[in-house]
């Protein structure tokens, strides 16, 4: 293919991978281990030369481009005034700026609050602690297929064991796993599915929070029956349960909505964001009711980067390209256009998902691992996922060039073949 100079990974990469042996902690995966010089509007170039089509995002993170105009630019700007001063010790106003954002955004009218944090699983964390501290119970209740992250807490909240899990423990107690709306395997509706999760449950009255993702990523890209989650969030209200949305790869226009519980109109206690937040740069956040994000004690939350001013302007950059550029629009033209092809290759069990967080179901891990594989030679970054593993997941970031996207399907498509 014209874009390739090398076959994939070429020389350079071949070299670097050699060095990264000797250096790098074998625990730490690449999917594809070329080396990446620089990036263009939808495409990664590599060390070698190698244009490819980048359908990951870096795991739908740079949705708004890979650097966005506005990021860079905002980085610039940031970088030459003061790099930290750390928040918590003097603060600043692009921090103030991002929370009223996200309280803008995230779903609901109320009043919010948000706390600022550097990574998804610090922001789930952060989330359960508060959950915890305003309600005075410990449990926390999670899902079949879930993923939260990979810290002590996180792990305990993520389903599947390798590798994620396996022989990290023990986790934290107090964590109950439910079944939950997987509607290619259990054939139930959305109302269905929640009686059944919250049946799962003994004692509602020892429940802090529900934390749930309104569609599962790394656990295979599952959207929910409609009624789940608005069934789940009116449990939650019965029960004095605070529901926490894991928005942290749904968020920031991913799935055609700011958020993906914007599509049933639920509105979350607490709302955990990180990925697409901040254009590749690293931020989290807890955004939430303001009784309860503000039953938190003076000084119990935050963290010496949390919040950090040159991951802020990023935010700010960010937000303001996902309105300019309109990319909730953007991502539901992605679904119009990529969904139907999806469905018509051959051997998928399953084509889902919601605006431009799109997969394939495949027969197994394998076959899955196989079709990637063909991908990634061919110049094309798709990522798998699944608690089988036989799930491809396309991220496109949402501001790709429409033959590069159809290009990228050409290939998956002779890969399926
Ligand atoms: C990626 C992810 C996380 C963890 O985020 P990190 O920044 O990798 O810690 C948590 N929840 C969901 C839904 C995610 O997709």
């Amino acid at each position: 293919m014209s874009r390739l100079r090398t076959e994939v990974p070429g020389p350079r990469s071949r070299e670097l991978s050699a060095r990264r042996k000797a250096a790098v902690a074998a625990g730490v995966g690449s999917t594809l281990p070329v080396f990446v010089d620089h990036a263009e509007p939808g495409l990664l170039v590599d060390v070698d030369g190698n244009r490819l089509i980048d359908l990951a995002s870096g795991i739908a993170v740079t949705g708004v481009g890979n650097p966005a105009p506005r990021v860079a630019a905002a980085v610039h700007e940031q970088v030459d005034r003061f790099t930290h001063t750390c928040f918590m010790v003097t603060p600043y106003e692009g921090y103030v700026e991002v929370c009223e954002r996200l309280a803008e955004l995230t779903p609901g009218a109320h009043d919010k609050r948000s706390v600022l944090l550097n990574s998804g699983a610090e922001a789930v964390e952060n989330a359960v602690k508060i959950a915890r501290r305003a309600t005075g119970r410990a449990g926390v209740v999670v899902f079949d297929h879930a993923y939260h992250g990979r810290t002590n807490l996180t792990m305990a909240l993520t389903a599947k064991e390798m590798p994620y899990k396996h022989g990290f423990g023990p986790f934290t107690p107090g964590v109950r796993r439910v079944p939950g709306s997987y509607p290619l395997l259990d054939g139930l509706n959305g109302v269905e599915a929640a009686r059944r999760a919250v049946a799962a449950v003994e004692r509602p009255e020892e429940v802090a929070c529900v934390v749930v993702e309104p569609v599962q990523g790394e656990g295979g890209f599952v959207v929910p029956a409609s009624g789940f989650l608005p069934e789940l969030a009116r449990w939650c209200r019965e029960h004095g349960v605070l529901l926490v949305a894991d928005e942290i790869q749904t968020g920031f226009c991913r799935t055609g909505s700011w958020f993906a519980s914007d599509h049933e109109s639920v509105v979350p206690d607490l709302v955990t964001t990180a990925k697409g937040i901040a254009g590749g740069l690293p931020l989290s956040a807890v955004t939430g009711r303001a009784e309860v994000m503000d039953a938190v004690h003076a000084g119990g939350l935050g963290g010496t980067y949390g919040g950090n001013p040159l991951a802020c302007a990023a935010a700010l950059g960010a937000v303001d390209t996902m309105r300019e550029l309109d990319l909730n629009a953007a991502a539901r033209r992605i679904e119009a256009v990529a969904l139907p092809r999806l469905r018509d290759l051959p051997g998928v069990v399953e084509a889902r998902g919601r605006g431009a967080m799109l997969a394939v179901e495949l027969a197994s891990a394998e076959v899955a691992g196989r079709v990637a594989a063909r991908c990634h030679q061919a110049g094309v970054v798709v990522l798998t996922c699944g608690t089988r593993g036989n799930v491809i997941r396309l991220l496109p970031p949402l501001v790709i060039p429409d033959e590069l996207l159809a290009e990228g399907l050409d290939v998956l498509e002779g890969a399926m073949a």
